[in-house]
């Protein structure tokens, strides 16, 4: 097991990843990463512990009010820099986080492969990101769609978010077998693994089932099934 987090909101996105990936830590991990999105997408990725990334990104440009973080636990490519998460789409415009196992990347990874596409890593994660971009760029249609027609083709287990360079306020986040929490501020939200991450903010926290999809920006938080329709949660109050 290991961890995701999100955040996405008026406050500053990296201090509240990197505590909520340490808070996540015993969960178990090999390596870590963030991606914040301001002006661009920027990716931060190392093998080890998260205080070695930190250490490794000192005097960088951390500023952003969206980001996501990962601690990953390697089932596909052995620990790395360059197998860490985030992984970046072909594009360069999406950044993704997975914890769990696509078990048909190989087959979905072979006809990428025939439409041109190349790697920079050994992961099915970014089998399925890249997938899910060629989705968008050949249907047109937005993320949040490509994501939908992406795993209903997906067998295995995931938690995935997702930022797009082309709508910078917005993570996709999606559920089968991982679990994803969300906890709901005020013009704010906050995405875990756990509700760690989030419990000095809000006690407001929705628990995303599987085969659900969440749309989460500042002020809005929808949950839709694979089949978009949308699904009404109520917080527990
Ligand atoms: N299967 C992915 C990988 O090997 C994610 C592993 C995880 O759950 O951290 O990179």
């Amino acid at each position: 097991m290991c961890g995701i987090v999100g955040y996405t909101g008026h406050r500053e996105a990296y201090p509240i990843v990197i505590t909520g990936l340490k808070r996540l830590e015993y969960r178990g991990y090999d390596s870590t990463g963030v991606a914040l999105l301001n002006n661009g997408l920027k990716v931060y990725k190392k093998k080890g512990r998260v205080a070695d990334l930190e250490e490794a990104i000192i005097g960088k440009d951390l500023h952003a009010h969206i980001g996501i973080g990962h601690t990953r636990w390697a089932t596909h490519g052995e620990p790395s820099d360059r197998n860490a998460h985030p992984h970046q789409s072909k594009s360069g415009k999406l950044a993704m986080i997975h914890n769990g196992i696509i078990e048909n990347y190989a087959q979905i990874k072979k006809e990428l492969v025939n439409n041109g596409y190349t790697f920079t890593s050994d992961t099915d994660t970014e089998v399925l990101l890249n997938f899910i971009e060629d989705i968008k760029e050949n249907n047109e249609c937005n993320l949040e769609e490509a994501v939908r027609v992406a795993l209903k083709r997906v067998t295995g287990a995931y938690c995935i978010l997702l930022i797009d360079e082309d709508d910078p306020e917005t993570i996709i986040a999606a559920r089968k077998g991982s679990p994803l929490v969300i906890g709901v501020g005020k013009g704010e939200h906050f995405l875990g693994s756990d509700a760690s991450p989030m419990l000095e903010y809000t006690k407001e926290v929705v628990y995303v089932n599987d085969y659900e999809l969440a749309i989460v920006k500042p002020d809005e938080l929808i949950l839709k099934n694979l089949g978009n329709e949308k699904i009404h949660r109520l917080l527990p109050s």
